[in-house]
């Protein structure tokens, strides 16, 4: 009867026991399985049984009972779930936990802390947890234990010694327990080296940004200083001239002030232009032969003029050539060597009030060489050296020199010197002086003898038969390219506008070609170019413009310009142009 109603599952497991128990043997048998009720629920039942004999062995028959223990059944296998849960949120929790005593010992550690130490329980068990820590930051880290522990913290941070030897740094999470019938600590420790890399980065980006907005501010304070010094010249010694009883030499010298100034302008304007152009990625590197024995003599000549210009009598310039560079050729690009080596030149005249300003060469291998420039003077602090190739990085006060500048020489000559597969780099000490190393790939080649590549010379070209136009709404300008051609001994017309250029164009069949400015009313210089070629397609149109960004050269040559030149114009520079299309 019992038999029927036990569960299925439990049947085998009823009828097993009471198989197995041998005939001589007399201890109760004590079974727990489940039955089944009418109404189908499950219940627990403690079964035992016992066989019962007379005094004098007679057997009498079975005693048993069975017992509804279901309810403490129940209560035990919730008891044993929780049991698990917490053993699985302990062992498998991603985050180290230890439990340890007092002292610091650990009594238990889950997973993540073994592979955090990279060790297995039974080490870890025993250990003491500040031998876990690395030992330059243990003191600090017993100090915040004691502190948590007399409760003036909630959590603090340490590091953890991972088994490779790396410390990782850590935030400890605590709490003081019960724990079988002791006192004990539970810690959790949780491995924050990817917040604080986070962290750390952003602080980087913040003090970057802030450092760039403070280089802006000094670059524009700076800008508005370099531009006033030559503005201040050219305004001033212009007016100046105006005065009809100066003398011819008062003149002339006046005259060499105002270029001084331009050119001053001129080459803060480069500057500017450079950076832009190297920031969008649209400078252009022009690799020719180089000629390093001439060029240095060239810088070195040039420079010695401003050294002596400038009055700096306890200053000596030298030039120290490698015994090889009279037979050096390199393959580079020598405009953008010779910007560098200016820059670099230009910064130790500013930078040396005595001593030497020394440009050398040495060459380090077949393939390498390397420029340098060294001096004497005020050197730069250790913490500047990075920022000065920034762009506007300078240093403040620069020990009281009166050497302003926008910033931007160094920032430009590095990237140029990466450009041309190279790099820039610098070593100084204060007051005792820097250098500053050009080194250099090179395709090197040691000539038995040099081809010295003279540019061409301009020639004082005759354009007589030949007749140009001139677009241009701005008299000075128009003056100035009058004053250019006046010994060409060409016919010039002169447009105000674009609509005016194509009006002459169209009455005058013989113009040989057109110079033409692209801001201008009415009609813009493009437009005129489109029109004009529309019905002179062989007509060679100049563009000489003010607009010098990379995009405004492809817009002349969309619209139909066959060159691009930006103002100022340069007259070698013009004249080469022109005669391109003269011949
Ligand atoms: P600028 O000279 O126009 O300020 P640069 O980019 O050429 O711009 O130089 C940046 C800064 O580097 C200078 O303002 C100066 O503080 C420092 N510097 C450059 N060259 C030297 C040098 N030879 N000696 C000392 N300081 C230098």
């Amino acid at each position: 009867m019992l038999f029927e109603i036990i569960h299925k599952e439990d049947k085998e497991k009823f009828a097993q026991v009471h198989k197995d128990k041998k005939e001589e043997d007399n201890t109760p048998i004590n079974v727990e399985f489940r039955i089944l009720t009418k109404k189908g629920k499950v219940k627990w039942i403690s079964h035992l049984c016992q066989k019962v004999y007379t005094e004098d062995n007679k057997y009498l028959g079975i005693r048993v009972s069975n017992q509804d223990v279901t309810s403490k059944k129940l209560t035990e296998e919730s008891l044993r779930a929780s049991e698990n849960r917490f053993r699985t949120l302990f062992y498998d929790s991603p985050d180290a936990i230890f439990l340890e005593n007092y002292d610091g010992i650990i009594i238990d550690a889950n997973k993540a802390a073994c592979k955090l130490h990279g060790m297995p329980k039974e080490k870890l068990i025993g250990k003491n947890i500040l031998d876990l820590v690395p030992s330059n930051v243990r003191d600090q880290v017993a100090r915040d234990f004691s502190k948590w522990l007399n409760e003036e913290i909630r959590h603090f941070e340490g590091f953890s010694l991972t088994v490779d030897g790396k410390s990782i740094p850590v935030e400890i999470h605590g709490r003081k327990i019960r724990f079988e019938n002791n006192n004990a600590l539970l810690f959790i420790v949780r491995d924050i080296s990817q917040a604080k890399r986070a962290e750390k980065e952003l602080m980087l980006a913040k003090e970057k940004a802030e450092q760039s907005d403070m280089l802006k501010s000094i670059f524009l304070a700076n800008m508005s200083h370099e531009i006033r010094t030559p503005m201040n010249a050219i305004v001033g010694f212009s007016e100046i001239l105006s005065d009809k009883n100066l003398s011819t030499k008062e003149r002339k010298e006046f005259i060499n002030y105002i270029t001084q100034g331009s050119n001053t302008l001129m080459s803060l304007i480069e500057d500017i232009i450079d950076i832009t152009k190297i920031e969008a990625g649209q400078i252009k590197i022009n690799f020719a032969d180089c000629d390093v024995d001439s060029m240095m003599d060239e810088l070195y000549a040039t420079f010695l003029k401003m050294k002596n210009k400038e009055g700096k009598r306890r200053l000596e310039l030298r030039l120290n050539k490698s015994p090889y560079a009279e037979n050096l050729s390199i393959s580079t690009d020598p405009g953008r060597i010779r910007q560098i080596l200016s820059n670099l030149l230009g910064n130790a005249l500013k930078f040396t009030p005595s001593g030497y300003i020394e440009l050398g060469l040495i060459i380090e291998n077949p393939n390498q060489v390397r420029f340098y420039v060294k001096d004497t003077g005020i050197g730069i602090p250790e913490d500047k050296k990075k920022i000065i190739f920034d762009r506007f990085g300078q240093v403040e006060g620069n020990k009281g020199l009166d050497a302003k500048g926008t910033g931007l020489g160094l920032s430009i000559s590095k990237k140029l010197a990466e450009l041309l597969g190279g790099d820039l780099t610098v070593e100084s000490e204060e007051e005792k002086g820097s250098t500053f190393y050009l080194s250099l790939p090179v395709s090197r080649e040691i000539k038995e003898e040099i081809e010295l590549k003279k540019p061409a010379p301009v020639l004082p070209m005759d354009f007589s038969n030949k007749k140009f136009l001139i677009a241009e709404d701005s008299i000075l300008n128009y003056t100035y390219l009058e004053a250019l051609f006046q010994k060409t001994n060409v016919t010039l017309l002169w447009a105000k506008d674009g609509k005016e250029a194509i009006d002459i164009c169209k009455k005058n069949k013989d113009i040989d070609l057109v110079l033409m400015d692209i801001k201008m009313p009415v009609l813009n210089g493009l437009e005129a170019i489109t029109a004009i070629k529309k019905f002179r397609k062989d007509l060679p149109i100049i563009v000489q413009t003010a607009y010098a960004m990379p995009e405004d050269r492809e817009r002349s040559m969309e619209a139909g310009g066959n060159e691009h030149l930006t103002k100022p114009l340069n007259a070698e520079e013009l004249f080469k142009t022109i005669n391109k299309y003269m011949s």
